[in-house]
């Protein structure tokens, strides 16, 4: 059996409220998604734009779930199922006024528990999870580290990772992101980072919060619980570094290319990413391009804070693989570089000085950007001239906003073949006549576009 993560009574006493049914076992997981339930598993039906977890009660009494939240409301509209899984299933449910709410508020119990654990936090525009990695690759050097798990980072996800906290821990690493005013301040009350990290101020998410003042204004919510003894991790070379830093009640430090810190650049970049010296302990790291070795930085910033020596510092840096869509180099006739696990248009700038780094023909698979709202014909006409300048040999762009970026290629007299659709099929079909032995194909564009589908045509 895992750990009990909680008991029901606890449960109850934290969220204040009663069990309907009688609960007979305590929790050792937490769930959102019925189909990961199981024995042992408090349920937690979410409202999401497209269905509602109140949907899936049968489904999780089927596969051996005893417990479940649910939202009060619909407790109310719902008695006769709730009866019915409590005397023919043994099941249990606690009504409270939001379910998304009491699991934040049972994270918050559960941080609670943990008063001498070490806390850093990651949040910015871009880099996130891959900075949360190479730290944690540092760190799990150095310590018991738990990291949140691949990009479980919002107000849901940042819950449903402090849950994995355990006793024997001694740090743990978060990635914080937002999307929305006020997100932030939330998630820092829930996890209260001891370490504060920023990676740096681009315009992801730029349709949702307005302005660049404003994502930076919100990402500054991460010291919102500093109260002293707290230390902030700045990058000197962000145009909001001075705002970053301003008032903030901790200990502020700053890291750069241009400040005088432990990482050497050896070797110059390549596609395969850099030889470092740590404070002269040769290392490789093997992401590439200038914006991943900026996320070496911001780690290893941290991880001298903390007290991690050099050796330490290089072996973690050493160990670090590419993540899924982030730098990753699949090698073969054709050669991919997958970075397609988002897309904005700081990262699509970043992915495409990477072409320089190949010798031979390279093509830039570009899919739309998306959540930039009024900014988005602007920023993907901006792209397209970023592109038709990158040195890449074709360019198939794909998606309807990519339709602005389309029109900036071909007005911008690019010499080398630009191609356009919505339709995927047609987008396969092009891409799959042009390329051909010794060419690199960079794969690039946003979650929803989901690019890595071209994978299996080049590889
Ligand atoms: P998300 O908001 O989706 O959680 P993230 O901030 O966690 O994203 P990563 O997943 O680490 O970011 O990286 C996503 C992409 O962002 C990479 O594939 C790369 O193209 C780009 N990127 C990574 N680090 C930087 C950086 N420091 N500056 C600019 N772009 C970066
Ligand atoms: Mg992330």
């Amino acid at each position: 059996m895992d750990r009990i993560l909680f008991t029901a009574e606890k449960i109850s006493e934290v969220l204040g409220q009663s069990w309907v049914g009688s609960p007979v076992e305590g929790v050792e997981n937490v769930q959102i998604d019925s189909r990961k339930c199981g024995r042992g598993t408090l349920f937690v039906p979410l409202k999401g734009e497209r269905t509602d977890g109140h949907l899936y009660l049968k489904d999780i009494a089927g596969a051996g779930t005893k417990l479940s939240l649910v939202d009060h409301k619909w407790y109310s509209e719902n008695r006769g199922l709730v009866e019915e899984l409590v005397s023919q299933r043994d099941m249990a449910f606690l009504p409270v006024a939001g379910t998304l709410e009491a699991m934040q508020q049972l994270a918050v119990y559960h941080m609670s528990l943990f008063p001498d654990l070490t806390v850093v936090g990651i949040t910015g525009s871009n880099g996130k999870t891959t900075t949360k990695e190479i730290l944690g690759a540092i760190l799990s050097e150095f310590a018991e580290t738990v990291v949140n798990e691949g990009n479980l980072n919002s107000d849901i996800g940042l819950p449903l990772s402090v849950f994995r906290v355990e006793e024997r821990h001694e740090i743990a690493v978060f990635e914080m992101g937002m999307n929305r005013e006020g997100e932030m301040d939330l998630l820092a009350s829930i996890v209260k980072p001891d370490y504060a990290v920023i990676t740096n101020i681009g315009t992801a998410h730029i349709g949702m919060l307005g302005s660049r003042d404003a994502i930076a204004q919100a990402k500054k919510q991460i010291f919102s619980c500093f109260d002293g003894k707290q230390t902030a991790i700045i990058p000197a070379d962000d145009s909001y570094s001075d705002f970053l830093a301003e008032g903030i009640k901790g200990r502020v430090v700053f890291y750069g290319p241009e400040v005088s810190g432990p990482v050497r650049l050896v070797s110059g970049f390549s596609i395969e990413g850099c030889d470092l010296e740590i404070e002269g302990r040769p290392c490789h790291f093997s992401l590439p391009g200038e914006h991943n070795l900026a996320n070496v930085r911001a780690a290893v910033a941290a991880a001298v804070e903390m007290g991690v020596d050099s050796a330490l510092i290089a072996r973690g840096i050493d160990s670090m693989k590419p993540l899924f869509g982030r730098g990753e180099l699949i090698k073969g006739d054709i050669t991919v570089l997958r970075d397609c696990y988002n897309a904005n248009p700081d990262s699509t700038e970043q992915s495409l000085k990477l072409l320089r780094f190949w010798e031979n023909r390279s093509v830039a698979v570009l899919g739309d950007m998306l959540e930039l709202g009024d900014a988005s014909r602007e920023e993907h006409r901006r792209i397209g001239g970023i592109a038709a300048e990158s040195g890449a040999e074709a360019l198939f762009l794909f998606g309807k906003e990519m339709e602005e970026a389309f029109e900036a290629v071909r007005t911008s007299g690019y010499p080398g073949y630009s191609f356009w659709t919505i339709q995927y099929e047609e987008l396969e079909a092009a891409v799959k006549e042009y390329v051909k032995k010794g060419d690199l194909v960079l794969l690039k564009g946003s979650r929803g576009v989901a690019l890595e589908r071209l994978t299996p045509l080049l590889t």
